[in-house]
């Protein structure tokens, strides 16, 4: 379980999700977002409602709960907020359980939808991208120095 930096950002090590395969088994609550190639709008609001609809539908979210984006073309994409909760047939409720490769992209966040084409491109098998934001304006006031953490979703080898 990650601590919280002084603005609420997760504290890392970094090391352990540059080009490492992560086990994962994390529930999480999940709303739809839109994306214009890739780019999700609102991605900010979306995470803050998710957070609000999983609480509101009884939900406990740990101290540091993962936000991610699950990244798409246009339809598709969902804002996803990890959850305490276990095992719940909720509709709204999506879980990660198996191996993940992750990469660590340090830039601006508009750099990320090339990448993720990118990343699809050199790939038939993956399925989904998943984007984890772990800086901020506060704790990282250039924006070449946000932190992104990319989760890839395989077709196959995932489970
Ligand atoms: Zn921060």
């Amino acid at each position: 379980m990650p601590i919280a930096k002084s603005c609420g950002c997760p504290e890392l090590d970094l090391s352990r999700w540059d080009q490492k395969v992560q086990k994962l088994d994390v529930h999480f609550y999940s709303i739809p977002i839109l994306h214009l190639f890739y780019a999700p709008v609102a991605a900010d609001r979306k995470l803050a409602e998710a957070e609000a609809r999983a609480v509101s539908s009884g939900y406990h979210l740990p101290a540091v709960p993962m936000r991610l984006v699950r990244a798409a073309r246009f339809l598709g994409g969902s804002a996803i907020v990890e959850i305490k909760e276990v095992g719940l047939g909720d509709r709204q409720v999506f879980r990660f359980s198996g191996a993940y490769p992750c990469t660590v992209f340090r830039g601006p966040r508009r750099e990320l939808p090339k990448r993720i084409r990118a990343m699809h491109a050199a790939d038939p098998n993956l399925e989904s991208v998943y984007l984890w934001n772990v800086t901020c304006p506060r704790c990282a006031p250039d924006e070449k120095d946000r932190v992104t953490i990319l989760i890839a979703e395989t077709l196959v080898g995932s489970e």
